[in-house]
């Protein structure tokens, strides 16, 4: 009897959890170990953020215990990686302990990295995690006049629409609270337009201009002047504010640039169709952590977890002595909500973006969007 081969998952989130489930699902039990190396407390839903921010605050519908969400066989250990070992077949972590693999999957996301922008820490309000939402959202609730300035750092972040949609939930909040004459709303985005697909920025760009939301283009933070509430660009302009929201610039994590993988600020460079790390074809790289190069691939969850779908088959498919051919096409889905209780959807698919007309059918989608992760999404079914 062949010994079962032994497939290592590091990181806990949307990727991690979703390729565990999909491959326990796919490889009868003796013919592989799986195990998942993740340091999350708690695995967060994190689209709820903004509306974490707006008020909603039952977070008990947002978060679960990793544990709960992986099929019963795969084994689950609560750790810090801080190295993978290539030419040797392990990862190190920070215990101490060695696990091997005959197939490693990384999915350890990117780490918020806000030394990227001094005066950033301390100042600046996000809802790029549970607890920064929560905060945000009494700034938000204590926001009566003034300017309330939202953008997005430069480089790639997670669910790139976030911010924007952050900006038209404002306009509906304060509307509904009576105090939208009295502030300003500012968003302020890196490139051209309000966002970096054309057909998308110029539909947000009258969403703004029909809501009055005023926008600067071109506009790269790189500093924050706490004493005199501005946020300067790296071209020397700025912009004042009562009230910064801004999620912080994302790097990958620090063991991936230690452990000598290829790619830019700790992302790892990977092959677009079959997420492999070409000089060790053992390793896949999925989620947040992957870099592609000449394909836009957003980091999303939904990107995370058709990457695992795609790596789930192929690994099977050796283990099984099959031949395999799919490819990952860059798919990505994001639902966005408009302020006017309708929403739309943002599809890409081989770099190319389509725009979705606003109904109401997404603002419940999207509303309801943390039953269908729990139930299907992160369980691997979909
Ligand atoms: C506000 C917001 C809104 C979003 N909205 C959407 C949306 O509408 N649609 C969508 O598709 N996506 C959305 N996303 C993006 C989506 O949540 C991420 O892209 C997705 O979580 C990426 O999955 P991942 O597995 O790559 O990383 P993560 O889910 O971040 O998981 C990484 C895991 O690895 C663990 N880890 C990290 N380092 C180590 C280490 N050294 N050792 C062990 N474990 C480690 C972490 O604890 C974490 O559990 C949103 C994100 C945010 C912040």
């Amino acid at each position: 009897m062949v010994a079962p081969r032994r497939i290592l998952i590091v990181g806990d989130g949307t990727g991690g959890l979703s390729i565990a489930n999909k491959l326990a699902f796919r490889i009868p039990r003796e013919f592989a170990d799986i195990t998942v190396i993740g340091n999350s407390p708690k695995h967060y839903y994190k689209p709820a953020g903004t509306a974490i921010s707006y008020g909603s605050l039952d977070y008990s519908r947002f978060t679960k215990n990793a544990r709960f969400l992986l099929s019963s066989h795969i084994s689950y250990i609560r750790g810090e990686v801080t190295g993978v070992n290539k030419a040797e077949k392990n990862v190190l972590t920070r215990d101490g302990k060695r696990y091997y693999y005959d197939y490693l999957v990384l999915a350890p996301g990117a780490r918020f990295a806000p030394e990227a922008v001094p005066g950033f820490e301390g100042e600046a309000k996000h809802f790029y995690d549970l607890n920064h939402s929560v905060e945000l959202s009494r700034h938000i609730q204590a926001l009566e006049e003034g300017n309330l300035v939202i953008g997005s750092p430069s480089g790639p972040i997670q669910c790139p629409p976030a911010p924007f949609e952050f900006a038209l939930l404002a306009d509906e909040y304060l509307r509904n609270k009576g105090v939208r004459d009295k502030v300003n709303i500012t968003f302020f985005f890196p490139g051209k337009g309000v966002f970096g697909i054309p057909v998308v920025s110029e539909f947000v760009q009258k969403l703004f201009e029909d809501r009055g939301i005023e926008f600067r283009s071109e506009f790269t933070p790189k500093s924050i002047s706490q004493k005199n509430k501005e946020i300067n660009s790296v071209s020397g302009d700025l912009i004042k504010y009562s009230l910064l929201v801004m999620p912080p610039p994302h790097m990958g994590q620090k063991f991936i640039e230690k452990s000598g993988f290829k790619g830019d600020n700790g992302f790892v460079e990977v092959d677009p169709r079959t997420l492999q790390y070409r000089e060790n074809p053992e390793i896949y790289v999925i989620g947040d952590a992957a870099q592609f190069n000449g394909i836009m691939v957003p980091k999303s969850g939904t990107a995370a977890a058709f990457q695992g779908g795609i790596v789930a088959e192929s690994i099977s498919s050796e283990i099984g002595g099959l031949s395999f051919n799919r490819e990952y096409d860059g798919e990505a889905i994001c639902q966005v909500y408009n302020g006017r209780r309708q929403g739309f959807s943002i599809r890409i698919q081989n770099g190319k973006a389509t725009l979705g007309k606003e109904a109401e059918l997404d603002f419940h989608l999207k509303k309801t969007g943390a039953d269908t992760y729990f139930s299907s999404i992160v369980r691997g079914m979909m």
